[in-house]
């Protein structure tokens, strides 16, 4: 107890630069962080592709969710790759295209429900950190993993345009099924990932939040990158910019 909380600490007093963007499946994180970490200059951090990966590899070794032996074995032996362009590997393979898997899909929440297994992402991502200035998306970056984050947003939208998105991306990946199976398991999801004990999707006072349902990406993201270089040391903020106060 005593050891985390110092860790806690030590990690807090590093003053990291972060921008968490927490929210459900289909509410549009990665592709708002993957622009705004470009528009920024800095690394982008996809967890829910760290999730996925770590399913992936318990699903390989047919573990049983309820064997905690069985799973910490696996986390142990776990390595672990995130490459620029959102490649994942495990070991040296790249695994990246494999984790939209619907036997991945159905099995990420009670994978990511497990304590063991936050805590194994949680030490990577903080990790990643430790790299550069990063955008980090996912469900707990803002609550949990990045609490001192220089800036937080949740982003939200409604169900309808959430599976409408989800579908769009099963049908340009050949995959088809149909939109009301799309939205129920979305809703399955969110409310898996919404009622665990470790670290469930909330939203805190601190972030910002962002209703996706009827803006486009680029709005959104100029919106972003206002409020982030607002929040810089001097010197480091917007040129000449356009950014307005709160809409
Ligand atoms: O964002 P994405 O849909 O890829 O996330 C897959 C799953 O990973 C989520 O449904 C959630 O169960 C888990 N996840 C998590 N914490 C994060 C990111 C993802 O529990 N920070």
């Amino acid at each position: 107890m005593r050891a985390e909380k110092e860790e806690e600490g030590d990690y807090a007093s590093k003053g990291l630069r972060v921008v968490t963007i927490d929210g459900p499946s289909g509410a549009g994180k990665s592709t708002i962080a993957k622009t705004l970490a470009k528009r920024l200059g800095w690394n982008h951090l996809d967890t829910g592709s760290m999730y996925r990966a770590v399913t992936l590899a318990l699903l390989r070794e047919k573990v049983d969710l309820a064997d905690p032996e069985s799973v910490q074995a696996v986390l142990d032996t776990l390595d672990l790759r995130l490459e620029g362009g959102g490649k994942v590997f495990l070991g040296k393979e790249e695994v990246s295209q494999l984790l939209r898997d619907p036997d991945v899909e159905n099995l990420v929440s009670a994978v990511s429900a497990l304590p063991a297994v936050r805590a194994r992402m949680k030490e990577l991502q903080r990790r990643e950190a430790l790299r550069g200035p990063l955008v980090a998306e996912g469900r707990d970056m803002g609550s949990v993993v990045f609490p001192d984050a220089q800036y937080k947003f949740f982003l939200d939208a409604s169900p309808a345009e959430r599976a409408r998105r989800r579908h769009q991306d099963f049908e340009a990946q050949g995959l088809h099924v149909p939109r009301d199976k799309v939205l129920a398991e979305l809703e399955r999801r969110d409310r898996l990932d919404s009622t665990r004990k470790d670290a469930p999707l909330v939203r805190t006072k601190d972030m910002e939040s962002v209703d996706s349902t009827h803006l486009g990406i680029q709005e959104i993201v100029d919106r972003m990158v206002a409020r982030v270089r607002a929040g810089l040391p001097s010197g480091e903020g917007p040129q000449g910019s356009s950014a307005g106060g709160k809409p």
